[in-house]
């Protein structure tokens, strides 16, 4: 069992906010929030599996961004 992020391109408005608090997990790339070493999409869903020492880090850039674009659930 385990987690993965979930970021949704079509709410993010590119605050910055998820890239400060993880950026191992966020990266800010044409003005959205972009899954670090993912080829960058502007619409849609991005998702991955986050590794154990990742999943608090998700977490806290989940409850900090303001439009609740980012997801962390178990899978
Ligand atoms: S905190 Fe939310 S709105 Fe801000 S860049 Fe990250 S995903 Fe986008």
């Amino acid at each position: 069992m385990g987690f993965k992020v979930i970021l949704d391109k079509d709410t993010c408005i590119g605050c910055g906010v998820c890239a400060s608090i993880a950026p191992e997990i966020f990266e800010i790339k044409n003005m959205k929030s972009n899954l670090v070493g993912m080829e960058p999409v502007t619409s849609g869903k991005q998702e991955r599996a986050l590794k154990d020492d990742e999943v608090e880090k998700a977490k806290e850039a989940s409850n900090s961004c303001p439009t609740k674009s980012i997801s962390v659930v178990e899978v």
